[in-house]
């Protein structure tokens, strides 16, 4: 079966889309992690930081006689450490941060960046009177190191994560798509498989489930059974009606023969009845091939192999057949190897033998020749009958293995024998040693016919 060609499968094409658009996604969350730079995560830090210290004051308030502050202030709350002081600049509430030693004098609503053991800070004052105290001041303060650490982790992390995420996607959308395109495989496999063998009677494993590939297996699958059912019935058919034909035509031929034994039959109705003869004898052989065939097709025709005189077998077919070479001044060369035997069928190699030759003769030229050789390579028993006729034009060439095909059906035949089944028979005889047949034709310039088959069973 000729291959399609198609170069990457369905399950790669597939697995190939889900990776590009995970890789695209990837990208997209890459590039807007990175346009998200230092700076803007740090103002936006920055911003945090005034709007809680702004807001701290809303905790802070003044009730029968002393301070009020909400413990929310002790919270921190996206790293921002609160504490509030009096007039004085002393710390009166809240948590400053582990590390943050030095206390600088208040500098109000300036954000400054100070440098504290290695760590960088971020600290803004803010104050506001509050009714019935007086002056008070909140300071915020958070690790602008620590923000910067989190997010390179943060970036590190994503980078890692992220074509990580793209290789498991690939694998477990190469996993899924395998798995679902199992039916569709096998589905192939067993079309390849009927159309190498034939055999159809087949069918394509349908497994479990219920979806639309399992329902497309099951159609195919009763297709199948139609098939089978209609090729088998056909094939009854043509083994029938050969058989029913049979007797009439053999009851025509020995009609004839007995009309032409009459002496003082007229000169006319003696053609006529010749005639008639030809035709009927014609009808014979094709019925008989036909039938042969149509038994081989229902696998109810089977070899008889023994030992045969291949060397003899293939002298004497030459012998008989030149006689009718005669008639076209053709030359039956013969290069057979002397004291050649293998196991086959007798029968079915004449019929090759006889088949090969009279097509050379057939279609060879007035005064052609044709050479016939049966040789021993190794175990191999090979043949070849060449011509130097009319040949088989390139277009034709591959169909004259097919049934009922003639290049030229309309060709003025001699012996007006022949319907196209010939070689298929010959195929099937030749197959059926174990062997191969093939044909090299020019037209214009002969054909040369090869095969060979197993010396031994
Ligand atoms: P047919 O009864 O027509 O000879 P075959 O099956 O024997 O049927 O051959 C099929 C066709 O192959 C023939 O009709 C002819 O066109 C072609 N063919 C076979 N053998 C030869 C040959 N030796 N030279 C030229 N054409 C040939």
């Amino acid at each position: 079966m000729k291959r399609s060609k198609m170069k990457i499968s369905v399950k790669w094409k597939l697995t190939l889309l889900y990776t590009f658009f995970m890789t695209l996604l990837a990208c997209v969350i890459i590039a807007i992690l990175l346009s998200l730079s230092n700076e803007t995560i740090l103002a936006s830090i920055q911003t945090e930081l005034k709007e809680s210290v702004e807001n701290a004051f809303q905790d802070i308030g003044w009730d029968d006689g002393g301070l009020d502050i909400d413990n929310d202030i002790m919270e921190v709350e996206q790293g921002i450490y609160l504490s509030v002081y009096n007039e004085n600049s002393e710390i009166i509430y809240g948590k400053i941060p582990h590390g943050f030693m030095d206390i600088p004098p208040m500098q109000e609503g300036q954000l400054r960046t100070l440098q504290d053991s290695g760590t960088r800070w971020y600290v803004y004052d803010s104050s506001a009177e509050i009714e019935g105290y007086g002056k008070l001041y909140v300071r915020g303060i958070v690790s602008v190191t620590r923000a910067e650490e989190s997010i390179t982790i943060f970036l590190r992390f994503t980078l890692i994560l992220l074509p990580l995420m793209v290789l498991l996607t690939a694998f477990i959308g190469y996993r899924f798509t395998k798995r679902v395109m199992r039916p569709v495989y096998a589905a192939a496999r067993t079309a390849e498989e009927i159309y190498e063998s034939g055999d159809l009677s087949k069918r394509i494993p349908e497994g479990r489930g219920n979806d639309e590939l399992h329902k497309l297996i099951q159609c195919l699958n009763q297709m199948l059974e139609w098939l089978e059912e209609t090729f088998a019935r056909e094939k009854q058919f043509t083994s029938d009606v050969s058989h029913e034909l049979r007797t009439p035509v053999a009851v025509i031929l020995s009609q004839c023969e007995n009309l032409l034994d009459e002496e003082e039959m007229p000169k006319k109705f003696r053609e006529d009845v010749e005639v008639i003869k030809r035709k009927a004898a014609a009808m014979s052989r094709m019925i008989s091939q036909l039938l042969m065939l149509s038994r081989a097709d229902q696998n109810r025709l089977e070899l008889n192999r023994e030992l045969v005189d291949l060397s003899m077998l293939a002298e004497i077919v030459a012998e008989d057949q030149q006689e009718i070479a005669d008639k076209k001044s053709i030359i039956i060369y013969t290069k057979v190897e002397p004291e050649l035997t293998g196991y086959a069928d007798e029968t079915m190699l004449i019929r090759l033998f006889v088949n090969l030759l009279g097509n050379a003769v057939r279609y060879g030229v007035e005064g052609g020749i044709v050479e016939f050789a049966l040789w021993r390579e190794g175990e191999r028993i090979c043949g070849s009958v060449k011509d130097n006729g009319i040949g088989i034009s390139r277009e034709a060439l591959p169909h004259i293995w097919e049934r009922f095909y003639q290049e030229d059906p309309t060709r003025n035949r001699p012996d007006e024998s022949g319907a196209g089944l010939g070689l298929p028979m010959v195929k099937w005889i030749v197959q059926m040693h174990g062997g191969e047949i093939w044909a090299e034709s020019e037209k214009g310039k002969g054909s040369t016919f090869g095969f060979w088959f197993p010396q031994k069973k």
